[in-house]
């Protein structure tokens, strides 16, 4: 069946309930294919992909090699079970993984989303705790972060923070211990740049100090909170916090769904910090933006805590029908291999430099009140007032206006709340960052224009 356009607008309208979107308003933005870079809509229509498709696209849209390895597996199994039965792309995949991945992450656990995995790692950490070596079933408890976003399936929306989307599920929600986010640009008052490290440790080591006992696992989104509005944290809060659960014995479960495969300049972010948390959540740009694919790696001590004869009951009883996909796995490898083929990230630095020069001028306007940078994601704030950092009333959709903004310019962009940000494909070239930064620009210039 193929539809007429004013039929597909028409269906997409009224048919299709869409992720994340007041249907009522829904304008159809039906995007046909992709180049590159490139969206291309139903009219024909050309559009930057400013945000990698939603923060999963790495090496451009129809790569050749990512796409080849897709139609090469479709010939051979589209779909096999991970109960109990396993697949070539499935085992390479988990093998490759496990040698690019921190040290001590031995082993893969397949789902389809970002969430999936997330809640994988929330009852691994959670069983573990009750049949490792030394068990300790009072450990129920996690340690998140105000404004974290770990997905939107009921345990992780539990340890996630969002007010603005969670906060109607409060009664369906397990109790969290939670902690101010880690934020360079919001500051408490006394703290500075320089100690703010010091004292968001403080922080997380009162709370495990006092309540260790009942701490299964601290779930964090190592460097930077991407739906929160893409809050930074302060360099080396990553290490110090790893240092505190090992202290007080409670597992690191790090939420690199967003900043893993490559965005923040280096494979994994826990690398820039040296860091090897107990699990650790990848998602999104897995597949480089292709299939639907998530995993869950484990250290081996977890891993330990679930071997058993089958009767002792002791197997991680959890599993997602599609998980271990060989369509998908392939995808992954071959996203995996043109990391290498291409040398992406030793062509990052210089892209990150441009992306940083182009929008360092924006810091003088008097409605910015931040232009952040991490890796290959730039955020711009937008405040009413620059001196107090007082943001605008989110009913005013400053950043939806902004992007708006930047459709005129063949850009497309999706804002969080008051906050602009690229977050573009990893193969984007100079040319195409200046014009999304021109049009970040006049976005921001033209949603700030009226008081
Ligand atoms: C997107 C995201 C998720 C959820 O992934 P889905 O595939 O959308 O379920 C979890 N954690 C972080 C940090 C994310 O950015």
């Amino acid at each position: 069946m193929y539809l007429t356009k004013p039929d597909l607008v028409r269906h997409d309208r009224e048919a299709v309930w869409h992720a994340f979107t007041q249907m009522a308003e829904y304008e159809p933005l039906i995007i046909e294919r992709a180049e590159g870079c490139t969206l291309i809509d139903i009219d024909g229509n050309r559009f930057l992909d400013g945000v990698s498709s939603l923060w999963c696209n790495v090496h451009g849209h129809g790569h050749p090699r990512i796409n080849a390895a897709i139609r090469e597996q479709l010939d051979r199994v589209a779909h096999v079970t991970s109960l109990g039965v396993s697949n070539p792309p499935a085992i390479a995949l988990a093998a490759r993984l496990i040698e690019l991945s921190p040290p001590g992450l031995n082993h893969v656990f397949y789902a389809s989303d970002g969430a999936s995995a997330v809640e994988a790692a929330l009852k691994m950490a959670f069983q573990y705790w009750r049949q490792c070596g030394n068990p300790q079933p009072d450990k129920s408890l996690y340690v998140a972060y105000e404004e974290a976003y770990h997905g939107d399936t009921i345990g992780s929306v539990s340890v996630g923070g969002v007010a603005h989307f969670h906060a109607i599920y409060q009664p369906l929600l397990f109790p969290t211990l939670r902690l101010p986010a880690p934020d360079m640009y919001r500051l408490p008052p006394g703290v500075t740049a320089s100690n703010a490290c010091g004292h968001y440790l403080n922080q997380l080591e009162q709370v495990l100090a006092e309540k260790h006992q009942q701490i299964a696992a601290l779930v964090i989104e190592p460097s930077l909170q991407g739906a929160a509005g893409m809050i930074m944290h302060p360099p080396g809060y990553l290490r110090g916090a790893r240092e505190l659960t090992r202290k007080y014995d409670v597992l690191m479960i790090a939420d690199e769904i967003t900043v893993g495969m490559g965005r923040l300049g280096s494979l994994f972010a826990c690398e820039q910090e040296g860091v090897s948390p107990d699990l650790l959540c990848l998602g999104k740009g897995l597949t480089g933006g292709y299939l639907p694919m998530s995993a869950t790696l484990a250290t081996t001590d977890i891993w330990n805590a679930f071997l058993g004869k089958y009767a002792d009951l002791r197997t991680f009883f959890h599993g997602h029908t599609y998980g271990g996909n060989p369509l998908a796995a392939s995808a992954a490898l071959a996203n995996l291999a043109v990391f290498d083929e291409e040398q992406t990230l030793a062509k990052l630095p210089e892209k990150m430099a441009r992306m940083q020069a182009n929008l360092a001028p924006l810091a003088e306007h008097p409605h910015v009140g931040d232009v952040r940078q991490r890796g290959m994601i730039a955020a711009v704030e937008l405040v009413r007032n620059k001196e107090t950092k007082e943001p605008y009333e989110w009913e005013e959709r400053r950043g939806i206006i902004a992007c708006r903004r930047a459709m005129n310019d063949g850009v497309w962009l999706r804002p969080l709340g008051n906050v602009v940000y690229l977050m573009p494909p990893l193969t984007i070239s100079l040319e195409e960052i200046d014009r999304l930064c021109d049009a970040l620009i006049e976005g921001v210039k033209h949603a700030t224009a009226n008081p």
